[in-house]
């Protein structure tokens, strides 16, 4: 058994490799825990070791757990598909939300930030293509219309455009993936220079990831080792969305 702290360092010289191996500072390069499915108490540790960064998928789980660490100094993100009946509890918490892919969700986010009296920091979700797998999350915009929900968000009071966030396609090589990615994500920051951020890579696929400029890495299973399967009825409340927060 690795403690959390040699899982940690680990992943850490992991990540300075590759971006040294992709002629980059490993300074730009952030790393974001997922915590999903793991107790406050495991976040806790790493938080110990000087991480800051955490993920949720799950809104009802990501209230519980930024209220139960509520003294930490932490940065919430939110990497999975979100309810538009969610968004204002996910913007009171001040998490990033890296799933948008659609208007109507921008829209309800950009109230939350407005009503919550700060921004809303948002990414947009890209569909790479590729068969669904249980990790991929479901959701993310066409790439043909990236740039006008881009435009959209950019204009949207109460929101912070901060560049485009995918999961790489299961079953295809992640590098060409993530290379077109980089290209849409370029052709946005033409038009909205703010947009400088990269979510991309995860375990599995970071390297490749660093390689095409990722600069935010989700990272769940090499910090905290594997994920118990979902149950069904975990599967079944995310999909009618019938829990409600706190
Ligand atoms: C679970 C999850 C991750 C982390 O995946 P690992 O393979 O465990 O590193 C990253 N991004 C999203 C959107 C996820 O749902």
């Amino acid at each position: 058994m690795t403690s959390p702290a040699d899982r940690l360092q680990a992943l850490r010289a992991r990540i300075d490799a590759a971006a040294r191996a992709a002629g980059r500072d490993p300074a730009t390069v952030t790393l974001l825990a997922v915590s999903k499915t793991w107790p406050a108490a495991a976040v806790r540790e790493l938080a110990a070791l000087g991480q800051a960064d955490f993920g949720e998928n799950r809104a009802q789980e990501l209230a519980g757990k930024a209220a139960e660490l509520a003294g930490l100094p932490l940065r919430w993100h939110f990497v999975g598909q979100l309810q538009r009946n969610k968004a204002a509890a996910v913007a009171r918490l001040g998490a990033v939300v890296h799933s948008v892919d659609r208007l109507s969700l921008a829209r309800a986010l950009g109230r939350a930030g407005v009503a919550a009296g700060r921004p809303v920091e948002v990414f947009l979700q890209v569909d790479l293509g590729g068969p669904e797998g249980e990790l991929a999350e479901r959701g993310g915009a066409d790439p043909a219309e990236v740039p006008a929900l881009a435009d959209a968000v950019a204009a949207t009071e109460g929101l912070v455009l901060r560049g485009l966030m995918a999961v790489a396609p299961r079953g295809a090589a992640p590098g060409p993936a993530f290379a077109r990615l980089a290209g849409l994500a370029e052709r946005v920051r033409a038009d909205h220079p703010g947009a400088v951020d990269l979510s991309a890579g995860m375990s599995a696929d970071l390297e490749e990831a660093v390689a095409a400029g990722s600069t935010l890495l989700r990272v769940g299973t090499a910090l905290f080792g594997a994920r118990p399967l979902p149950s069904p009825e975990d599967e079944s409340h995310q999909s009618h969305g019938s829990q409600q927060p706190g």
